[in-house]
């Protein structure tokens, strides 16, 4: 399947990648989709699966899983093929005008376009900028919480001061021995009745940040903070360090491809077409002026990507795809 040619290789698995392969198989285009996690659904699986989406035409209320789901029943319609943990990054043009695509373990994909829908790239933690902390990540340095179990009766030093950094500290109270949370500034993010909880149930240190990490091999053992106003020291003992700064989407290897850019999105006309001939771009990704940063405003920018993608492909190709409502695949 890998070595197969495509008519349209999708890149990321969100809202807009799903409907743009739905579309894609409307126009009778063979499709790959590639998502660079395990899961498809974007952001929306990511961040807010349990919430109610309202701003989608037609659905009063959906939430967030609801609507991955319907979106995955969707995209399946017209059987593309669709890979997750692909991360795509390299690109080359092969001699016959078509792409040769890279994922991040060599694997290639070859297609004739590409529509990227890759969001804001991949979700990193903002690491903590204290000098030597990487030779920790693999012992007890952590930006996520994957079970809550791993920090029984640990005393847990837990950096950041949002809403995650607070939840955080109010789970772990109960299992951990101590919670400690440092944070640069005064005021907290989230609810206030969670953040008073917080201030009941874990010591918290502001304005303060982690000045160094001490310990042995792979482990901290001691924090060092140090208040941010007057230089003040202190120490704590740690056996488990947990930093949430937030986090930034990254490109990786796409931001090497040529393309066009405007702060931090790829630049498309209202053609969806890029500054390379045969790469289209929908969704989060891309910029044009009056761009609707909605799920709404994706679900029209991935079938104009595809009617330009068949037009690329066969400039003789009907610029739209049929009405669904008259489409062959739905009248049979
Ligand atoms: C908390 C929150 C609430 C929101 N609520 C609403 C709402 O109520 N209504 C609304 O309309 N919008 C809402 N949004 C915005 C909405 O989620 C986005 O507009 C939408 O997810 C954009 O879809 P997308 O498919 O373009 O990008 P994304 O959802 O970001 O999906 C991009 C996908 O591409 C993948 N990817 C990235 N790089 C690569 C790569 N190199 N290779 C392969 N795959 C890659 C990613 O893993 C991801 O799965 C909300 C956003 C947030 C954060």
């Amino acid at each position: 399947m890998a070595d197969d040619l495509y008519d349209v290789t999708i890149v990321g698995g969100g809202p807009v990648g799903l409907f743009t392969a739905f579309y894609s198989g409307m126009r009778n285009l063979k499709t790959k989709l590639l998502e660079s996690s395990g899961e498809l659904g974007g952001k929306i699986t990511q961040f807010y699966p349990e919430k109610t989406i309202r701003d989608i035409g037609g659905i009063q209320a959906v939430t967030g899983a609801g609507l991955v789901r319907a979106l995955i029943g969707q995209a399946k319609t017209f059987a593309p093929a669709i890979l997750c943990n692909r991360h795509v990054s390299g690109l080359e043009r092969m001699p016959d005008g078509s792409f040769l695509l890279k994922t991040d373990n060599g694997e290639p994909h070859h297609t004739k376009t590409i529509i990227l829908t890759a969001g804001a790239g991949i979700f990193k933690p903002v690491k903590l900028d204290v000098k030597g902390a990487e030779r920790f990540e693999s012992g007890n340095l952590y930006y996520t919480i994957e079970q809550l179990e791993v920090f029984r009766n640990k005393r847990v030093v837990i950096s950041g001061g949002g809403n995650a950094a607070v939840d955080w500290a109010n789970e772990l109270a109960p299992v951990a021995e101590r919670v400690s949370v440092i944070h640069r500034r005064d005021l907290f993010g989230g609810f206030e009745r969670q953040v008073c909880e917080m201030k009941k149930l874990a010591e918290v240190f502001t304005p303060y940040k982690i000045k160094s990490l001490y310990g042995e091999g792979e482990s901290i053992r001691r924090v060092e903070i140090e208040h941010a106003d007057t230089g003040e020291m202190h120490w704590l003992e740690a056996d488990a360090v947990i930093v949430n700064h937030g986090i930034y989407g990254d490109y990786g290897g796409i931001l090497n491809w040529g393309l066009a850019m405007q702060e931090g999105r790829f630049v498309v006309n209202g053609a969806m077409e890029t500054n390379i001939a045969g790469i289209f771009a929908a969704g989060d990704a891309v910029t044009y002026p009056h761009k609707l940063k909605l799920i709404a405003g994706g679900f029209a920018e991935g079938p104009v990507a595809v009617n330009s993608a068949a037009k690329y492909i066969s400039p003789d190709a009907e610029l739209m795809a049929m009405y669904s409502t008259h489409h062959e695949r739905f009248t049979k």
